[in-house]
């Protein structure tokens, strides 16, 4: 019997996990994706702080026992998680805040926080005997997921939009991938992925609808209190496209409460870009449910028009009392030099969106002093580097390969 069911979010409606593997039938794929809910009571019997202090696993699975997994023999040797909580002061001081940490999840196998998420849904997928695998993404989820796929000798079908970065093809093809890439942008990509799927019933790691992906992803949230000695900070700031990061996170913090692991609950900043942001545009409205739209951003990995996790998301930030913005593709530029610059840390677009919503709140004086913030980098600066190169404003120097060349050009005696 599996210590946990799985509650659909609109109808409340409770499921078994051999009943269902995606979304609830009576609610449909978008408002209907389902929340694993855990018998706390189970997992508190064999799962405490001072448990953790003597896991000596350097990665994701030492929060085994609050993952949904019934056999651990399928999880694979790729290190996921326990990424690096990096502290920055001289920001907090510049900026006023009590203090700011960076985490750095393009530190993961393929260099982007859904690492979390694939190596959770790879061993359901060997769980329930699947052979063919697919997913849509915009080039993260798909190629995080097919690292663990092919690996474990899964044959791999993706779904990817024409205007995914090269180095995520790459990353795609070395993995052994067969990719389809689709005449459409991501949302169509994702509608196309899900057909093929119910046709040929193959595994479906499309986010949202696979509610063992924001399980995952909620890792990111325990290795946050876990790091900060369960002192959990009082704004988190996440970057989002389909919401299913954030509303991860959310589940992350509140499962630890539940636990008592932690006594209260961080509030929740969910940045999109200017040109995609139907999640901003619902909260500023007090809706439940996004308006579809064409989006348009240089942050590929957040350029999503229907985001597919909207009413998880939109309920986190809610619950959470924190809130949703926007940030133009400009402050997401800075934001990766900035990072880059203060932090050592290269983030694509997407990666380092969170940052430039920190650091547009500070500016307008809308964050109380002494806050605790934690920004997540979500992915790595070499997934995209046409995009991180339009966040340069030097360029190289040419030399004639002569010490005389270099003095000039740098002008020293
Ligand atoms: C997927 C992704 C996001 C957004 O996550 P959602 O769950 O779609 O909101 C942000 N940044 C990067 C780098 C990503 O790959
Ligand atoms: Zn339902």
């Amino acid at each position: 019997m599996a210590f946990w069911t799985l509650h659909c979010v609109s109808c409340q409606a409770t499921y078994q996990p051999e009943e269902v593997h995606y979304t609830c039938p009576r609610c449909g794929p978008l408002l209907g994706t389902l929340e694993v809910v855990y018998d706390l009571e189970t997992v508190a019997s064999h799962f405490d702080r001072q448990q953790l202090r003597l896991d000596a696993r350097a990665n994701h699975w030492r929060y085994l026992p609050l993952l949904p997994i019934e056999k651990p023999e399928f999880i694979s040797p790729l290190a996921v998680g326990w990424t690096p909580l990096y502290r920055q002061e001289a920001l907090a001081r510049e900026w006023g805040l009590a203090d700011l940490w960076v985490k750095d999840d393009g530190r993961n196998p393929t260099a982007s926080l859904k690492d979390r998420a694939s190596s959770v849904g790879l061993v359901k997928a060997l769980e329930q005997g699947a052979t063919t695998v697919t997913a849509a993404s915009t080039g993260n989820a798909a190629s995080s997921w097919a690292a663990f796929t092919a690996l474990a000798g899964l044959r791999t079908v993706i779904f990817v939009p024409r205007n995914a970065p090269r180095a995520k093809i790459a990353q795609l093809l070395l993995y052994g991938a067969e990719v389809l890439q689709v005449e459409g942008n991501y949302d169509q990509a994702f509608d196309l992925c899900m057909q093929a799927a119910r046709q040929w019933h193959w595994y479906n790691r499309s986010t949202a609808i696979n509610p063992y992906l924001g399980e995952g992803k909620k890792t990111a949230a325990l290795e946050i209190c876990e790091q900060l000695n369960w002192e959990v900070p009082d704004v988190v700031f996440v970057s989002v496209g389909d919401g299913c990061i954030i509303q991860g996170l959310w589940k992350g913090f509140r499962d630890l409460f539940q636990l008592g692991f932690i006594e209260r609950l961080p509030q929740l900043v969910g940045v999109q870009a200017e040109g995609a942001a139907p999640l901003v545009q619902a909260w500023r409205e007090g809706k439940d449910q996004c308006r579809p739209l064409e989006p348009h951003t240089l942050a590929d990995s957040i350029a999503v028009g229907i985001p597919r996790d909207q009413v998880k998301a939109l309920r986190a930030v809610r619950e959470s009392g924190g809130r949703f913005m926007a940030v133009s593709d400009q402050e997401i530029l800075d934001a990766i030099a900035l990072l880059a610059r203060k932090a050592g840390v290269l983030a694509e677009p997407a990666g380092a969106t969170a940052l430039a919503g920190l650091k547009r709140l500070v500016e307008e004086k809308q964050l109380t002093k002494d806050v605790r913030a934690v920004v997540l980098v979500t992915g790595h600066g070499l997934k995209d580097i046409d995009g991180v190169l339009k966040a340069a404003t030097a360029t190289p120097r040419t030399v004639e390969p002569s010490l005389e060349a270099v003095a000039r050009t740098l002008k020293l005696d």
